[in-house]
């Protein structure tokens, strides 16, 4: 490791191969079939794989980067020992390359909280093994957040099964970001020019994260999995908006996503002020006041405007939804 680059350099150069790690057991643990699904709340699954990747994401980056604080969506109990093939300790060269700017340059550990998906889409993952409708795998992702402060800096998003139907291409992807500093592993796309596309969950719908899609006019809506592909598809030109008025997403979910696609010029903010959320150690996990993500190059404020105010309502109420 080239311990001679910044801090936050070496945290996600090695975070894009912890991610990598945890992709390989996600992609085991559904070939070897017993995915030990458990419920964790109404529509809130947690597999096998959900734990098996934490263990190793958090055992890899904690031998690391011991002052750094960790929150992982499975919580403190998922994590301790690994197999010693479960522990990362390569980074990729090309984040470790990167020329950082003056105000990232000497950021300390305890200054940074890493927040980790070990994987996002459980529900897709689960439905694509139950029901074998692989179209499902795309939508599962690892996602791997650093904040510094209280801001979303850099972010891994690694998509397990991308080229699965491509025989012979390499499986699987892993693209990052971080804010002000530099991004790879994909392409960014130009965003729909000539209709709205809007994507949105496509297992945690109701009235209300209905009426500010509808609030958006949309041409097409795309109802997808995970927070990381969703803003995927942001990032490649699939989709112009992200839009989920609902208080179910949390800090694991968003911190990735939202360090990439603000390192491209896009935004992802609440939807009552219209801000980028907080990610330090102490702030509440759910992000209670909804997601609004848009594309490079869309106006986000237009996006912001049309949310109905009854929706606004709703998600300032300190417990709802
Ligand atoms: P979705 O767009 O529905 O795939 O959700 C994106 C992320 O937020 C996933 O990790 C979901 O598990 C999580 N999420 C969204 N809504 C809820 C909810 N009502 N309960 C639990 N998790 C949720
Ligand atoms: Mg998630
Ligand atoms: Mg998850």
């Amino acid at each position: 490791m080239a311990s001679s680059a910044p801090l936050i350099l070496r945290v996600v150069a090695t975070s894009v191969n912890v991610a990598n790690r945890a992709g390989e057991i996600i992609r085991d643990i559904m070939s070897k079939g017993d995915l030990g699904i458990v419920e964790k709340g109404k529509n809130d699954l947690q597999t096998e794989a959900d734990r098996s990747a934490q263990r190793s994401i958090i055992a890899s980056l904690s031998s690391q980067f011991p002052g750094i604080r960790i929150i992982g969506e499975e919580g403190e109990s998922v994590s301790g020992d690994v197999p010693s093939d479960w522990k990362v300790t390569d980074s990729e060269p090309s984040v470790l390359g990167l020329s950082c700017p003056d105000n990232l340059k000497s950021i300390k550990e305890e200054e940074m909280v890493i927040w980790v998906d070990p994987l996002d889409g459980t529900s897709e993952y689960t439905q694509a093994w139950k029901s074998k409708n692989t179209s499902l795998l795309d939508h599962v992702t690892v996602l791997i957040g650093v904040a510094v402060g209280n801001k979303a800096v850099g972010g891994v998003i690694h998509q397990p099964y991308y080229n699965y139907l491509k025989e012979g291409a390499p499986l699987g992807r892993t693209i990052w970001g971080i804010d002000g500093c530099g991004f790879g592993g994909f392409t960014v796309g130009s965003a729909p020019k000539d209709q709205r596309v809007i994507c949105t969950t496509r297992s945690h719908l109701d009235a209300t994260v209905q009426s500010a899609l509808d609030a958006m006019t949309p041409d097409e809506i795309l109802r997808v999995g995970g927070a990381g592909h969703k803003v995927l598809l942001l990032l490649e030109g699939k989709a112009n908006a992200y839009v989920f008025a609902s208080g179910g997403c949390k800090k694991w979910d968003t911190c990735a996503p939202e360090a990439i696609l603000h390192a491209v010029g896009g935004r992802l903010t609440d939807m009552v002020k219209g801000e980028p959320y907080q990610y330090h150690a102490e702030v509440e996990h759910r992000n209670s006041g909804g997601v609004l993500g848009t594309a490079p190059g869309e106006d986000h404020s237009w996006y912001f405007s049309r949310i109905p105010e009854s929706v606004r309502q709703l998600l300032s109420k300190p417990s709802s939804r």
